[in-house]
């Protein structure tokens, strides 16, 4: 690899390839550093153009490093629309509310993003299979991107991961196995795998794949474009392992150094109640996170008791004035259920978190009446739906052509 990182937090360089991308002087991930003097016009041109239906991610290639002469592997990911939420709006007081409906990528999360580039760039270098540890999506995610690349994918699943997803993850061929543990200690085990099986590891962090992990940047390009070339005053992201947030924040500062905004929008981490380990270290005033003991919340997609980037998560957040707040799991549920009936977007718990906690800001003043917020709506509920539909009872069923049973049901 000969693209030069970055720490994400203190800023020393690093030039050199290596297992693990962190920081050697303050346990940060580093990341590629993106030039933006050097094609300072073509990166303005290609964010103040927008991306095409058909380009995706892929129309700002220019903004991640490493990709020039790479061929994609790409079904469509990107370009997903951004809603105004008029009726959930009101229901939370929030005139300007924006969903950033991420569910509609091709395997139905955010994590396409990252997928495309991630095999893409593996196979462009050759790579024979991947593997990956995840507790859902990144495994299905990747799974789906390995099946369109025609190289096997291994998906190593924690025995709390929702087996929904490890369904969809088989369903486009992957091979599955379970390991008695976390989801971190899946990553680890794919880590002691690869010199074994010669496996590349697409695990979805920014410490294992700092170029791939580059793509959610272009949701805050689109955001940009949406927005008539502004940004929100406030993002509410959901946080598991912390690198969506982190890219959101990076590729906001470079619209900043690129002249095309003065202005970084507040920051919210969003996680789930019964593991919230950065919002713990955010109360705290900790710089780093610490392990969550029991982990248990609806929000599978974001049940991380270790925070991967951790520490690039929680800077971020102070860097853009913004916070941290967790949400139980009835808030959750709630918010999925209006969501799906107001908006009619299914959002699965791990990104209905940003909604509950917005209607919670909202109360409490954090967030005013006229401030534009964004939620980033990450995956799609559409696996979740015995958990979305779990309050309606049995149908009422009637006998063909009998009007009068009909008549009765309607009138109940
Ligand atoms: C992976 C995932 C997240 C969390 O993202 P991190 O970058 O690990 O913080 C949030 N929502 C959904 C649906 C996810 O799949
Ligand atoms: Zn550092």
């Amino acid at each position: 690899m000969s693209v030069e990182l970055v720490c994400t937090v203190c800023k020393t360089p690093y030039h050199s390839s290596q297992d693990r991308f962190i920081c050697s002087n303050c346990g940060a991930s580093i990341e590629p550093i993106l030039d933006l003097e050097k094609r300072r016009n073509t990166m303005i041109q290609v964010i103040k153009k927008g991306s095409s239906r058909s380009e995706g991610i892929w129309g700002y290639r220019p903004m991640f490093p490493g990709f020039t002469n790479v061929m994609p592997v790409s079904m469509g990911e990107g370009n997903t629309p951004l809603c105004h939420a008029g009726t959930l709006g009101k229901v939370y007081g929030i005139k300007t509310l924006l969903l950033k409906n991420e569910t509609v990528n091709p395997t139905g999360t955010y994590k396409d993003r990252f997928a495309s580039l991630a095999l893409s760039l593996f196979c462009s270098e050759g790579a024979k299979s991947v593997a990956l540890g995840s507790a859902g999506n990144a495994g299905s995610s990747v799974a789906a991107y390995a099946a369109k690349a025609g190289i096997p994918c291994y998906v190593i699943l924690p025995d709390g991961g929702v087996f929904a997803r490890a369904q969809q993850a088989m369903s486009y061929g992957a091979h599955f196995i379970r390991c008695k543990g976390e989801v971190n200690d899946c990553i680890d085990l794919v880590e002691q795998g690869v010199s074994r099986y010669h496996w590349r590891n697409a695990s979805t962090t920014m410490l294992h794949n700092p170029l791939a992990s580059e793509g959610y940047k272009s949701i805050v390009y689109e955001l940009f474009e949406q927005m008539s070339q502004t940004v929100p005053d406030v993002i509410l992201c959901p946080i598991g392992g912390g690198i969506l947030i982190s890219k959101i924040f990076r590729a906001l500062r470079e619209l900043i150094s690129l002249g095309l905004t003065q202005r970084m929008p507040r920051l919210v981490g969003v996680q789930a109640a019964g593991c919230a380990p950065v919002v713990r270290a955010f109360e705290q005033g900790s710089k780093v996170t610490s392990v969550w003991e029991n982990p248990k919340t609806i929000a599978g997609s974001i049940n991380d008791p270790v925070t991967f980037e951790g520490i690039t998560a929680l800077h971020v957040i102070r860097e853009s004035a913004g916070t941290a707040v967790a949400v139980n799991d009835e808030e959750i549920l709630a918010a999925m259920r209006l969501c799906a009936s107001k908006e009619a977007i299914l959002a699965e718990p791990a990104s209905a978190v940003t909604l509950a906690a917005a209607a919670n800001l909202r109360k409490s003043g954090w967030i005013r009446p006229m401030d534009s917020v964004v939620c980033v709506i990450t995956g799609s509920a559409l696996r979740d739906l015995p958990l979305l539909s779990g309050g309606t009872q049995e149908a009422p069923s009637v006998h063909p052509g009998n009007l009068e049973e009909l008549d009765l049901t309607m009138r109940r």
